[in-house]
């Protein structure tokens, strides 16, 4: 099969039947470094993962789904977020410093245990690796060996792959110095495969030996390489900034295929998730959305196809406020009919309606025309709403609908009052919500008032504001009884 110019053929399966032509069992692997937030930028990746995963079990290929967190990385620098007495673990693995909240067994631990909890809300089953764990474990023992080894060899390719030159002493290995923890200020000075230590020298006036298992971490792009092998990766997606000429990923391909004898996986370079007139989402700028915002918000399936209906190389604009919901609807449109399914904007709705009252939102529901028999997706669909509202929604859609005749009322027309008081009448009758939305224009037109004018009169009676909800959807939502009395009341 030819997939390659199809546009009506998805990416993702595109995607694995290129992947099939090389491997019939595949590891899609992804990760990050936990060194701070992990936003949504990041779930990208994952939800790019997740889709050739799923595209590969179902074109009939073996596939596993793995998540490595590069927990053995140091920490770079004293991000805004930390105290200033973190100065002095900045060099160190992460997975060797403590939580600076006070929380966490690690630094990681606080940054990593969030996020995997929210992907497992939004039902994406990972196998979660930590990379120090696999340090520490000797899984990277054979490829530190390699890697010491063949310096000189993997040197030359890093250094015409980039253009760098790397310095004279400069080893694939950065041993983690046992006086001050950093492995960023250590080089290594000699090394014994046979008994499998590695000496080195600190900038701190430390030398010493490490043991190869444990003692110390692979540079990056090496140690990138050697994973692939290690963990048996075919298919890894990363950021488009990898995948550039002279980039980790060039040099990975023939590091992995010249000094460990594997070939790389199939790369999917994807691009940034831009916020909404904030530009290119980065934690450590502070430009973010969360993951755990995002899952309270978005259904697994609304989330999904918030990454997955753009194509990885394309940028996706996000704007959590009315754009969202525009979005959602768009997604929710693919699903209406199915039992039970509400659609987002209309739960907006509802749970403002009900205000936290689960049984009125039932009615509410119910009214609207909704089977309401599965409570807790009914309770999981109204959560999303109630955060989104409070989170990202803008003031045009909140709303409260008043238990007393707002004040404002009074000094509707008497056209607005005569209006209302037929409107009144005509909701002794059963309706749907768009028959309902074309009497209001019918009363409207007997009563020689423009439309717009009787909408206005509806939302100041109910709401004390001049807007609301598309009025026959809402009304049917609402307690006739009550909507009777309401009108009556100030059109007398
Ligand atoms: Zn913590
Ligand atoms: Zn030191």
């Amino acid at each position: 099969m030819e997939f390659e110019e199809n546009a009506t053929i998805p990416w993702q399966d595109v995607i694995a039947s290129n992947v099939m032509k090389r491997h019939k069992k595949n590891v899609v692997a992804t990760g990050i470094t936990p060194s701070g937030h992990i936003h949504i930028g990041n779930l990208r990746e994952v939800i790019t993962a997740e889709a050739v995963h799923k595209s590969l079990l179902k074109l009939g290929a073996e596939s596993r789904l793995i998540y490595v967190a590069d927990t053995y990385d140091p920490l770079r620098r004293v991000y805004d977020f930390l105290p200033g007495s973190f100065e002095k673990y900045v060099g160190c693995p992460i997975s060797e410093i403590p939580d600076p909240f006070g929380c966490c067994s690690s630094y990681t631990e606080h940054f990593l245990h969030p996020f995997l909890k929210s992907l497992e809300k939004a039902k994406i089953n990972i196998e979660p690796y930590k990379a120090d764990e696999l340090y520490k474990s000797g899984a990277f023992d054979g490829a530190i060996k390699t890697a010491l080894s063949a310096r000189d060899k993997i040197a030359n390719i890093i250094d015409s792959v980039s253009g760098k030159t790397t310095p004279a002493d400069w080893y694939p290995f950065n041993p983690i110095c046992e006086n001050c923890g950093r492995l960023t200020t250590t080089r290594v000075t000699g090394f014994d495969t046979e008994s499998e230590i590695v000496e080195y020298a600190c900038e701190c006036g430390q030398s010493g030996t490490v043991p190869i298992q444990g003692g110390g971490k692979l540079t990056w792009r090496v140690d990138w390489a050697a994973r692939w092998g290690i963990l048996g990766v075919t298919v890894e997606p990363f950021g488009k900034d990898h995948a550039a000429a002279g980039s980790s990923y060039d040099s990975g391909k023939r590091l992995a295929r010249e000094i460990f004898g594997y070939e790389a996986p199939y790369p999917i370079p994807f691009e940034h998730i831009l916020l909404k007139g904030k530009g290119k989402m980065s934690s450590s700028r502070g430009v973010t959305i969360s993951v755990e915002d995002m899952v309270e918000v978005l259904s697994p399936g609304a989330l999904r196809y918030l990454i997955t209906r753009v194509k990885p190389e394309k940028h996706i604009e996000f704007d959590p406020g009315l754009a969202m919901l525009k979005f959602v609807d768009e997604h929710d449109e693919l699903h209406t009919g199915e039992r039970g399914f509400v659609p987002f904007r209309h739960m907006v709705n509802a749970v403002q309606i009900a205000r936290g009252d689960f049984k009125q939102l039932k009615g509410v529901l119910q009214r609207s025309g909704y089977d309401t028999s599965d409570e807790e997706d009914i309770m999981r669909r109204a959560g999303n709403a109630e955060e989104w509202l409070k989170k990202f929604a803008p003031d045009i859609v909140k709303f409260s609908v008043q238990e007393k005749m707002p004040p404002s009322a009074k000094s509707l027309t008497d056209k607005q009052k005569t209006a209302l008081g037929e409107l009144a009448e005509s909701l002794e009758k059963e309706w749907t919500a768009e028959d309902l939305h074309d009497e209001i224009y019918r009363i409207a037109e007997s009563t020689g008032m423009d439309a717009k004018n009787l909408f206005r009169a509806i939302y100041i009676s109910l709401l004390g504001s001049k807007s609301g909800p598309r009025a026959g959807w809402f009304l049917v939502s609402l307690d006739m009884d009550f909507l009777i009395k309401r009108f009556n009341e100030v059109s007398r």
